[in-house]
């Protein structure tokens, strides 16, 4: 047969011919599984159907043949009123695609095969039950007609009999509805309902090619990039029925449980009904574990041809069944659907049940599962009311009452209550709100604004760009669907959707869990990346360890000025007009930063910890000029101007307003700063060395790997080099011990990827710093771009992705490519990594993976999901 595939005859091989119900059809039937006997009729003949407007030439023949091949097997008769063959008729293309024609159940029931079929069973109730069915469902989904006046008419007579439920209705009330529904039938469409069998499934399969052109279906092609030219495949299949009285049944099956993947089977039934009854909701299923009480041969026997299915298809099922008095068939069988967590425990019991490896296990989880299962998320089982949906822009779940401005969100947050900072965006002055914050929810903003970014570093659920949230700083509201809130309401957010719910909706646990780690160990096995984290305190560093960093790629020393004990002090240094009294700053500040390395250091014992010295221009450490001005003009006015306060105030303002920058991004800052003020970097330096002897005096392996910031210039490097190198020996003396010396630098401008050859020659490592490198390379500031033009040029596809949320491979990635490449060539045993916020993002991994790098490193919060994306990067590599 041309058009045509027998269930004896097809294979999962053959999706594209048979579409996935048909290929899962055929599976089974030749795995010996009990499938009603029917045939596919091939996509081929659907997409010769709608090019030439009519049936294939030979098509109607081979549906006659093969359907007479169907009643040989079931011994019955299609119109056969004495013992009539009835069938369904099963849309399904090789991609599942709502939106296309349902199925239609008891196909071949005409007066005469439905008081045949009442004979031949004993049962007349259950033959116009199914009759009414039938015309229902043709006349709904072949036919068109609404579907509402079926169910009118279905209302009155159970009205005029006194019932509630359908199966109340005896057979004289069917009958008579049997009657109405055909002269429904008459009405809406202009014609006699077909009571000829071969009419209807004809009909029936037209209607199936039809419906691959219908609008809904189209629609939903193009939103889920499905091609046009697959067309549906047609299932004819004999009916099985789970309508014939307490021992038959229908339901849906699940191999393991598709929530938590635990083991055996779970899933609904429902006795004495068709498969549409599940879903429509008319009677409430019943879980399958009381079906084996119920009738427990059949649950006997489904619960082995689960373990059959999900051994032979290697993975777990979701199983549709019909019970028709004790016995079981089977519909459908495909993968099932599941929860992130269910992914990983499914994948790791099959590699424990010896069913898949364990590389396939890495190959079928994917980055964003495990993202799932890292943070808190909304309870499954919550009835939470959603009130807008922004963009998920980091995930994870939090409820807590809403607030607008950050400095109430830190002083409340730091009194103990859970706070949501709703904000129309972030700026970098609303850190310390976020810090304090559950969660942040913005109107405006993309995947990439500030809030986002901040957010997701600090591994805090953020929902962004939520249009439909109107926030009135000002008066200290907002308003979203109708409805007004005021500071201090309670709402929820869902940062892995991006929902926003009112009032406290209830959250679970993040738990890696025993699954988690053991699929993290084997990617461990397979990556050949290294991964590590950045990380600024020794929490950070601590919570990296657990997570299974194995060092710190990036130790921001700035944030270690920021402190309130310790600004003043770097306010002073700024402020000094000699190196003296700079260096008497900076000795003061030596002791703590000596505690910070220390702490760091000894989180990260056995393993490297990247220092960068300090990067940030030094204004950043002085409060804003506008406020300085306001409190010399307050001060002044109130005649203090002989005060030591106003001398004060004056001083910070000349300071700040002579390190005012045109363009800080590329002003006086990283190894810039210590080549003019050296004392700074000899200080960081000093307290690096002296923190890691302590803790190689007391036995525990201090690695500090000691970075220069922005070098362009291999000049730059050396200088600062020399100085880290003669601090070094100072301390090796004082302390008299052993201190491991390592300096390199950041490649974040494009001069020093392309003179990495005599970088190489001074630096032991390199570390992309991508997020400075692709502002430096396109020539754009991130937060002008992000703000004013880079959404536009990703909506006109001028740019494909954002480049500073995945590296920009063709031009940044280039320069990394090079960098690597030609800094080797100087020094093989080079050590390149990357730091920038592309490090955890699993794209520029697999590139970070393909040109070679030795590790990346990300926040503490993403490096499960780093180690994973590198296996898989080393996996998809070695498959070429
Ligand atoms: P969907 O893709 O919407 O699930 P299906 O073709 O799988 O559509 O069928 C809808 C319902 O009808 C399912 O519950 C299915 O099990 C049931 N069904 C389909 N064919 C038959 C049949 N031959 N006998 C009994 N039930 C059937
Ligand atoms: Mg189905
Ligand atoms: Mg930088």
């Amino acid at each position: 047969m041309r058009w045509i595939s027998r269930f004896s005859e097809g294979s999962a091989a053959d999706r594209a011919r048979l579409g996935g119900k048909g290929a899962g059809l055929a599976e089974m039937t030749r795995a010996g599984l009990p499938v009603p006997p029917g045939f596919t009729i091939t996509t081929d003949a659907c997409l010769s159907y709608l090019r030439d407007g009519q049936l294939a030439e030979g098509l109607e023949g081979e549906v006659r043949a093969a359907l007479a091949e169907v009643e040989g097997a079931t011994g019955k008769g299609f119109g056969d009123a004495r013992n009539p063959l009835l069938v369904s008729v099963r849309s399904g293309a090789a991609i599942s695609m709502p939106g296309m024609m349902d199925t239609v159940l008891n196909l071949g029931l005409t007066e005469a095969t439905c008081e045949g079929l009442a004979k031949k069973t004993g049962r007349r109730r259950f033959a116009l039950d199914a009759r009414r069915r039938f015309i229902q469902m043709y006349g709904n989904v072949v036919s068109h007609l609404d579907l509402s006046s079926f169910e009118e008419v279905l209302e009155e007579t159970k009205a005029r009999a006194g019932v509630r439920e359908d199966r109340e209705l005896d057979e004289g009330h069917l009958e008579g509805l049997i009657a109405a529904y055909l002269r429904l039938f008459r009405e809406l469409s202009g014609h006699d309902f077909p009571d000829d069998p071969m009419d209807q499934l004809f009909g029936a399969i037209e209607a199936v090619f039809k419906s691959w052109d219908n609008p809904r279906a189209k629609v939903y092609r193009r939103v889920n990039d499905i091609p046009e030219d697959m067309g549906t495949a047609v299932n004819v299949q004999a009916m099985a029925f789970g309508n014939m009285g307490p021992t038959s049944a229908t339901g849906v099956l699940f191999t393991r449980n598709p929530n938590t993947g635990g083991i055996g089977v779970y899933g609904e039934y429902l006795t004495n009904a068709q498969g549409e009854d599940v879903v429509a909701g008319i009677r409430t299923p019943r879980p399958m574990a009381e079906m084996e009480q119920e009738i427990p041969q059949a649950y006997a026997e489904l619960t082995e041809v689960a373990a059959r299915l999900e051994h032979h298809y290697r993975d777990m099922q979701d199983i549709e069944f019909t019970i028709e008095e004790g016995r079981v068939y089977l519909l459908q069988t495909r993968a099932g659907k599941r929860s992130p967590r269910a992914a990983v425990n499914v994948a790791v019991s099959l590699v424990e049940e010896g069913v898949i490896t364990r590389q396939e296990a890495l190959t079928r989880i994917t980055p964003k599962d495990i993202s799932g299962i890292l943070h808190r998320a909304i309870d499954p089982e919550a009835q939470g009311v959603v009130l807008a949906t922004g963009l998920p822009a980091s995930p994870g779940a939090a409820s807590g009452m809403v607030v607008f401005d950050a400095d109430e969100a830190e002083s409340r947050g730091r009194s103990g209550e859970s706070v949501i900072l709703v904000r129309p965006e972030t700026a970098p002055d609303d850190i310390h709100g976020i810090v304090e914050a559950r969660g942040v929810l913005t109107s405006r903003g993309g995947m990439t604004s500030h809030a986002a970014i901040v957010a997701r570093g600090m591994g805090k659920p953020c929902v962004v760009g939520c249009d439909a949230v109107r926030v009135d700083v000002a008066q200290g509201v907002m308003t979203v669907a109708g409805r007004t809130l005021r500071e201090g309401e309670i709402i929820t957010i869902d940062g892995t959707t991006g929902r926003v719910f009112e009032g406290q909706v209830a959250t679970v646990e993040p738990d890696l869990g025993p699954d988690v780690m053991t699929l993290l160990a084997w990617a461990d096995e397979a990556r050949e990346l290294g991964v590590r984290a950045n990380a600024d305190t020794p929490e950070d560093a601590r919570r990296a360890r657990e997570l299974g960093a194995e060092g710190v790629g990036l130790c921001r020393t700035e944030h270690m000025f920021m402190a309130s004990d310790r600004l003043p002090v770097m306010r002073e240094m700024i402020l000094s007009d000699t190196e003296a009294e700079r260096r008497d700053a900076l000795g003061r500040l030596l002791p703590m930063q000596e505690e910070d390395f220390y702490g760091i250091l000894g989180a990260m014992a056995g393993y490297p910890t990247t220092i960068r010295l300090l990067d940030p221009p030094l204004h950043e450490f002085l409060p804003r000029i506008g406020e300085l001005d306001v409190e010399v003009a307050l001060l002044r006015e109130r005649g203090k101007e002989a005060s030591g306060e106003y001398r004060e105030a004056a001083a910070l303002l000349r300071r700040a307003r002579a390190l005012q920058e045109a363009n800080p991004m590329l002003g006086f800052r990283g190894c810039r700063l210590g080549i003019l003020y050296p004392e700074i970097y000899e200080m960081q330096a000093r307290a690096i060395f002296r923190a890691a002897g302590r803790l190689i005096a007391e036995g525990v392996r201090a690695e500090p790997e000691v970075m220069i910031p922005l070098v362009g210039m291999p000049k730059e490097l050396q200088i600062l080099s020399d100085l880290v190198v003669r601090v070094h020996g100072e301390v090796s003396k004082e302390l008299g011990v052993e201190i491991p010396l390592s300096v390199g630098t950041m490649i974040e401008v494009p001069r020093a990827a392309l003179i990495a050859g005599r970088i190489a020659e001074t630096a032991a490592f390199f570390s992309f710093g991508t997020n400075d490198l692709t502002q430096t390379t396109f020539g754009f500031s991130r937060d002008d771009a992000e703000g004013k033009f880079l959404p536009a040029y990703l909506e006109q596809g001028v740019l494909e992705e954002n480049p500073f949320a995945s590296v920009d491979q063709e031009g940044v990635g280039r320069l990394m490519e090079i960098a690597t490449r030609e800094g080797r060539e100087t020094r093989p045993e080079l050590k390149v990594g990357i730091c920038g916020e592309h490090g955890g993002d699993p794209d520029s991994i697999a590139f970070c993976d393909r040109i070679g790098l030795n590790y990346v490193s990300c926040s503490p919060y993403r490096v499960p999901i780093a180690r994973l994306a590198a296996a898989r990067a080393t996996l998809e590599r070695a498959r070429g």
